[in-house]
């Protein structure tokens, strides 16, 4: 009896490893993102691509960048759109990811209280950020530093990002900075305005990123190729009706909220080149977010062969 239980067993553990390995040779590609404008590049590649190539992605929705890095870091999805900021701190801990392309250019806001009106004011307050690893922080800390100040001046929270517009209504924040509809909300309701857009602060900022694991780039390497270069092209037919298509399709929100979101977003240079780059990492550095960040050589790859 004991025998025919384990060759049964034995059974049941072949025909689930080549089960296992039939999925990793199947033509889908497992990528994990937000609901947020900041990944309409992704969506919108997933709705493009199995039309002109026979590729899948297959799109996992997560509700916070938190679960969305465990699956990354874990190998459950092949790749992400997220901030790059997460990405380059998992690179720093030995994660294999790869960085191939941007999220998005420019596409945040700093909203602040009404009775706000310049950076010196935020002084005392309290401002959320979605985690600390992100453009946001970063985008902040310029902020505090236009009016010589500093992130001691201020107390920090970190917040879901759909919780912010209603912390700052019901007056529990003073300002926060997030990926988008979010800030767009605050002004939709009345909460909040817009205190600075992102190239006021930082030209070019980089904030998110799609990333690809080492282990899905090196088994797949030409799907990688196809999925990248697919991914540029829906970058670049993202025009701001197309853009809104998507967004209404995917982000469950209101549409004059997404109208006023991307205003100022664009996607149609998603190249992450070693200048822009290098000014991430310095600010990186600088505003205390990594001692360390990876180098470009070690982690964005522009090149397929
Ligand atoms: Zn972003």
């Amino acid at each position: 009896m004991k025998k025919i239980i384990s060759i049964l067993t034995a059974g049941a553990l072949l025909f689930s490893l080549s089960a296992c390995g039939k999925k990793s040779n199947d033509n889908t590609i497992k990528i994990a993102y937000l609901p947020i404008t900041h990944s309409l590049a992704v969506l919108e590649t997933a709705d493009e691509l199995s039309e002109q190539t026979g590729l899948k992605v297959e799109l996992v929705k997560y509700g916070s960048w938190n679960e969305l890095m465990d699956a990354l870091n874990s190998g459950r999805v092949d790749g992400a759109s997220v901030l790059i900021e997460l990405a380059m701190k998992s690179k720093e801990q030995g994660i294999g990811l790869k960085a191939v392309a941007l999220g998005h250019k420019d596409g945040n806001v700093l909203i602040a209280s009404n009775d706000i009106t310049d950076a010196s004011e935020l002084k005392g307050k309290t401002i959320a950020i979605p985690h600390r690893q992100s453009s946001h922080n970063i985008l902040l800390n310029d902020a505090l530093v236009s009016a010589g100040l500093t992130i001691d001046d201020v107390n920090i929270t970190e917040l879901a990002p759909t919780e912010m517009p209603s912390a700052l209504a019901g007056g529990q924040i003073d300002g926060y900075c997030v990926a988008e509809p979010f800030g767009a909300k605050a002004v939709s309701l009345g909460a909040g305005k817009v205190l600075f857009t992102s190239e006021e602060l930082w030209e070019d900022s980089l904030c998110c990123g799609l990333v690809l694991t080492d282990r899905f780039i090196e088994k797949r390497e030409n799907d990688a190729k196809i999925f990248v270069e697919s991914y540029k092209q829906a970058g670049k037919s993202l025009t701001k009706e197309k853009a809104l298509e998507t967004a209404e399709k995917y982000l469950n929100q209101d549409k004059d909220v997404l109208e006023l979101s991307l205003q100022w977003i664009s996607y149609d240079d998603l190249d992450i080149t070693e200048e822009d780059y290098a000014v991430l990492t310095e600010k990186v550095k600088s505003y205390g977010l990594s001692e360390n960040p990876p180098s470009y050589a070690d982690f964005v790859k522009n090149n397929f062969e």
